[in-house]
């Protein structure tokens, strides 16, 4: 068999397990109502939650970036890359999330692969939640270090792992809020762990910032945290609606990912247009209560919506409100029954979400009206 034929064969088996991924092409800005495939649809599919993706004010930010800095930065960070723009984001950044110092990285991939790889390597460990995104699992191989995953949320079996351990340097990494079940992680006990075992945590808050906390500081904040073992990672193309991704902590720790952090070092600095953009999208963030108001309205009101119907809503205080549905080709036939009614809303399956645990991630958005959710809710009862 060729190369090719063995991938063709690949991607039928896939096909007959209900697994195949598909993209569909979007016509029109990212927002509750969208252009896909040339027809319209209520969209409860994107991690904008604040609905600042389309935004104008940051739009209009976007084109004054451009017209002051280029399109591209034409160079990394420690070449000639770094703008005036990075500069001053990176500064907001650190004042808002209550941080000495933040580092501006191109997507949060590239940020979780970079932390991770500069602060440990051979002869050290990390330990991660099971249902952390991809991007954390990844960022630990690359790593090199001792790689060991607990059960979800398993306090006990980390301090088990974390006992058993005997290395140079800990580093625990989890997803603040996780992206496929939408529940917050328990920072504050995991940092009493971290602390009995001479650990460090990594908080991955790619679905916190903007969202939790006092006007949207982030999940350490939501918990009131101050802990020196704290590191802070957060995404741009989520909530704050447009793209890139930051550690914060210390001073020391900072510079160290300057002088270490690989996807930092050799890659182009993401356009400062984008890092121009992100300075609006902060101010908006922290000043328009109203759209985490109406993201905590809207999770009510499905709740209340689907209190009865045969799929279970998973526990959830976010935007991200999964409905559990259990086997792949039964979650894709529930996704494909609500396109039909004009309604997109993923089912996400293996080796994203554990095997029988399809579901459908319906994600909110400030973007959305009650009037939305209650046609989800409507079409998901008729679909039941
Ligand atoms: C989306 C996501 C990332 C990746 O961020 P990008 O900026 O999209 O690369 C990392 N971690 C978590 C938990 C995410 O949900």
């Amino acid at each position: 068999m060729t190369l090719h034929a063995e991938l063709a064969a690949e991607l039928a088996a896939r096909d007959g397990e209900g697994l195949r991924r598909r993209r569909r092409l979007l016509g029109s800005p990212q927002r509750a109502h969208v252009r896909v495939d040339g027809r319209d649809f209520l969209a409860f599919c994107s991690n904008d939650y604040l609905g600042l993706a389309s935004d104008p004010r940051i739009v209009a930010a976007a084109k004054e970036g451009a017209d002051r800095y280029g399109v591209g930065a034409g160079a990394s960070h420690l070449i000639l890359g770094h703008a005036a723009a990075h500069h001053e984001l990176e500064a907001a950044l650190a004042a808002f999330v209550g941080l000495p110092q933040t580092l501006l990285f191109s997507t949060g991939y590239m940020a979780n692969m970079g932390v991770v790889s500069a602060l440990v390597g051979r002869g050290d460990a990390v330990f991660a939640d099971r249902l952390n995104h991809a991007s954390l699992n990844d960022a630990a191989l690359l790593s090199r270090a001792t790689f060991r995953r607990y059960p979800h949320n398993d306090l006990e079996a980390l301090e088990r792992q974390l006992r058993n351990t005997p290395v140079r340097r800990r580093l625990v990494i989890v997803d603040a809020v996780f992206s496929m079940d939408g529940d917050i992680a328990p920072v504050v006990e995991l940092l009493e762990v971290c602390a009995r075992h001479d650990a460090y945590l990594l908080i991955d808050d790619a679905h916190g910032f903007g969202v939790l906390g006092a006007q949207g500081r982030g999940t350490h904040i939501h918990f009131g945290i101050r802990s020196d073992r704290l590191i802070y990672m957060a995404t741009q193309g989520k909530a704050a609606g447009v793209s890139a991704a930051y550690v914060a902590g210390s001073e020391a720790l900072i510079e160290s990912l300057v002088q270490h952090a690989r996807t930092y070092i050799y890659t182009t600095a993401t356009p400062p247009l984008l890092a121009h953009a992100l300075l609006t999208s902060l101010q908006i963030i922290e000043q328009e209560e109203w759209r985490r108001a109406r993201l905590r309205e809207l999770a009510l009101r499905l709740k209340q919506g689907l209190q009865d119907v045969a799929w279970r809503l998973l526990p959830s205080g976010t935007p991200i409100q999964p409905l559990l549905v259990g086997g792949n080709v039964e979650a894709l036939a529930l996704s494909a029954n609500l396109a039909e009614a004009g309604l997109l809303v993923p089912a996400i399956r293996p080796p994203t979400v554990p095997q029988g645990t399809a579901r459908l991630r319906i994600s909110l958005s400030a973007d959305h009206s009650i009037g939305d959710v209650d046609r989800l809710v409507s079409t998901l009862r008729q679909a039941a």
